[in-house]
């Protein structure tokens, strides 16, 4: 072991000490809650887990043993890779890939038993393929509709090629057992046709399939806010990604009583003194009115803590709402104390969720940030630790 590697091995960061206060806080219990929530909203239909972008900024091994761990028939991820790190972490329930087979991935896919979604007969074929290569059994797969979402899936005319190549299959190889459609209005409560429509356009091709007979299990049409605004849609199985983590695409989409699982907190690195007519950070845009106390905090938009709310967040000190002053810079944002007599280097600063009687949503980010709430929490940044309580 070569010097350089030495210090790295034994420097405070490789150890786990954290050297930097800042962290996401990650509620485990809220998770929990939060699948049980949904489960209780959709009565006997299965919750397939949405865990994607490592569950949304959550950890996606951390999320997925505590949603198995409440309930959830399996897990959905987007990509192979995302699949294959849950089985490397032990996670035994059924994994659904929803961003399908890329050429390379059959065997991948096959050896650590995850499900693909797939659209195509050629993906059928690179799949059979691999299971009779690894002599495995039958490769289960989720068939996907585009409805209207225009993204991935079969058009619903282009069906029967599909069903043509499973009944020659027999099942030897692959296994028919799901089938799905996404819908791309669910959380606009002004737009209720357009999931109408591609709910009705999905019922008629589970009419096509069922009339060549087959009858996958598992059936599946809801995200989310679907879930929540058409309860007559939930078939056997619903997949809640943001709900789980307690948010929603927008407030009224929302489903009741759940509960935020992330929040970000960190503390004073320093307070300083400031007087009247000063500005504060990059392009010196903020201009100090008054004679200000400044507390520094270190986060900034490398943790995921975005650079354009500059001028719009707040943060939390003593459950108070304090001003972010300033640009939000690469590591480090300004916050004004100046109100809240005696603040000090270390205290406690909540830049997402709860502190005392004051709290700072998802909802509320996101609108700071022009985006929503899955943005904020995917866009939490790898340098950020997660502590799990
Ligand atoms: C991401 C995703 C979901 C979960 O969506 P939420 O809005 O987070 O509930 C469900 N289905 C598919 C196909 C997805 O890509």
């Amino acid at each position: 072991m070569g010097p350089a590697a030495k210090h790295l091995e034994t420097s405070p960061a490789t150890a786990g000490v954290e050297v930097r206060p800042t962290f996401a806080q990650i509620d485990l219990g809220a998770l929990r809650h939060n699948l049980a929530a949904v489960q209780a909203h959709v009565g006997s239909a299965r919750v397939l887990a949405v865990v994607k972008a490592d569950a949304y900024g959550h950890g996606a091994a951390q999320a997925s043993a505590a949603f198995v761990d409440a309930g959830a028939w399996g897990l959905a991820v987007s990509l192979v890779e995302e699949g294959v790190h849950l089985r490397e972490a032990g996670v035994l329930a059924p994994i659904v890939v929803l961003g399908g087979v890329v050429p390379a991935s059959a065997d991948v896919l096959v050896h650590r038993q995850l499900t693909p979604v797939i659209w195509s007969v050629a993906q059928l074929e690179r799949l059979s393929e691999a299971v009779r290569r690894a002599g495995a059994r039958a490769a289960r797969v989720h068939v996907k509709i585009d409805t209207g979402m225009t993204r991935l899936g079969v058009l619903p005319g282009e069906l029967s090629p599909l069903l043509d190549w499973f009944a020659q299959d027999q099942g030897q190889t692959v296994m028919f057992e799901g089938v799905m459609t996404h819908l791309a209005c669910a959380d606009d409560r002004g737009d209720e046709l357009s999931s109408k429509r591609q709910l009705t356009t999905f019922e008629d091709c589970l009419g096509t399939i069922s009339a060549a007979g087959f009858s996958p299990p598992l059936r599946h049409a809801c995200n989310s806010a679907g879930l929540v605004r058409f309860p007559s849609a939930h078939f056997d199985m619903v997949r809640p990604g943001i709900a789980l983590y307690g948010s929603a695409a927008a407030p009224d989409v929302q489903l009741a009583g759940l509960r935020e699982s992330m929040s970000m907190r960190s503390s004073v690195l320093a307070v300083r003194e400031v007087p009247a007519g000063v500005r504060v950070s990059y392009g010196g845009k903020a201009q100090l009115h008054r004679p200000s106390r400044l507390a520094i905090v270190p986060v900034g938009y490398a943790d995921g803590y975005p650079r354009n709310m500059s001028g719009s967040a707040e943060m939390l000190v003593r459950g108070h709402r304090c001003e972010v002053v300033g640009s939000i810079t690469m590591d480090v944002s300004m916050l004004d104390v100046t109100d809240l007599p005696g603040v000090r280097a270390g205290e406690a600063v909540t830049m997402l969720g709860t502190q005392g009687l004051g709290r700072i949503d998802l909802h509320e980010m996101a609108q700071w940030s022009g985006t929503i709430s899955y943005e904020v929490t995917c866009g939490v940044s790898k340098r950020v630790p997660r502590r799990y309580v």
